[in-house]
């Protein structure tokens, strides 16, 4: 393997560890360029896909990668999961597989992947997952058309042979398999679209069901929560290995909330800013930023309003509750 082309100096590929939902302290480790992504949902937190691909090669290098990771496991925070996740999907890294074999030498922290499922499929992409502890993949849909409605992905991918790659998976993986069922109104939540969502799972066989909706602003303004009664009614459905995502409180005592939360709404309390504008401005991973605007627009501190197509956060007003829907 080549040696890292530059020692480690700031966090490039990682960030946190950040509060998740489903994961406790999870440190992210991103190792795909900005939104380079297989689809394009029109309930993505983190915009428009700007390279919507199927080619898996090494989009960063892995021993830069490794020595950042190990960096960080010296500061000894708490840390429940090293977590693939981040701002592209992580499956289209060639490298991931050898990842997860050299941090599992290094550290006994389980290893979480976050991916949106669309490359399981591929026998080299299963090989790769097979040493992770946890795969956390999305399944929206079961039929074609609500599957390209919602992913808009892309045009070689197929749901069917996305779900036989998750049964094959399952057939072949003994780690945990949480799947994670993102429900938007009106698109993907219908009785019957859910009946069959049930049948389908239970091929899959996932050890938990996670349902989540909306809760972040989307890519596509259409692209609205179900309410709390339908997230309940469905998990009714689907079964009792389905949970619905609660909200991860963090810690009163936590150093990141009063840091980083006082510091983001410092900043947005002097003029209106886009998460990129964030990212810049504090160097912070624009997932670690969308975790504290969560936590600010639920405060009601500042709200969320778009120009020319871009979003922006303000300081103060009512929080605009995008779970009433359109009119
Ligand atoms: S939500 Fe995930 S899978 Fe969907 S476009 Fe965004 S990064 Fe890609």
């Amino acid at each position: 393997m080549p040696q890292p082309s530059h020692p480690h100096k700031s966090s490039k590929y990682t960030y946190g560890p950040v509060p998740s939902r489903r994961l406790g302290f999870s440190l992210g480790i991103d190792i795909i360029p900005h939104k380079n992504c297989s689809f394009d949902c029109i309930y993505c937190q983190l915009g428009k896909t700007s390279n919507k691909t199927l080619l898996r090669k090494e989009y960063t290098p892995v021993q830069d990668v490794l020595e950042e990771v190990r960096y960080v496991l010296k500061k000894r925070q708490h840390i429940d999961y090293l977590t693939f996740s981040g701002s592209g999907e992580p499956t289209l890294h060639n490298g991931l597989g050898y990842l997860i074999k050299e941090l599992q030498k290094i550290t006994k922290v389980p290893i979480a992947v976050l991916t949106n499922g669309s490359l399981i499929f591929m026998p080299d992409v299963q090989k790769d997952l097979v040493n992770a502890n946890v795969v956390l993949p999305t399944l929206c849909a079961v039929n074609q058309k609500t599957f390209s409605r919602i992913h808009r992905n892309h045009t070689n991918l197929n749901v069917t042979a996305i779900i036989d790659g998750l049964i094959r998976f399952r057939e072949m993986y003994e780690g945990q398999i949480w799947l994670e069922l993102m429900l938007i109104k009106g698109i993907n939540d219908q009785p019957d679209q859910i009946k069959q969502m049930k049948l389908v799972m239970e091929k899959i066989k996932p050890d938990k069901i996670h349902l989540n909706t909306v809760v972040r602003p989307p890519s596509e303004e259409y692209a609205y929560p179900v309410t709390a009664d339908a997230l309940r009614r469905i998990k009714g459905v689907l079964g009792k290995r389905c949970e619905i995502i609660a909200d991860f409180k963090m810690p009163v005592e936590s150093p990141y909330r009063t840091e980083y939360l006082q510091n983001i709404l410092s900043i947005i309390e002097r003029r209106p800013v886009t998460v990129d504008d964030l990212v810049s401005i504090t160097g912070l991973h624009a997932n670690e930023i969308l975790k504290y605007i969560e936590r600010l627009l639920e405060q009601g501190k500042i709200l969320l309003s778009e120009h020319e197509h871009k979003k922006y956060y303000q300081s103060t007003g009512r929080f605009h509750d995008r779970t009433k829907g359109p009119e």
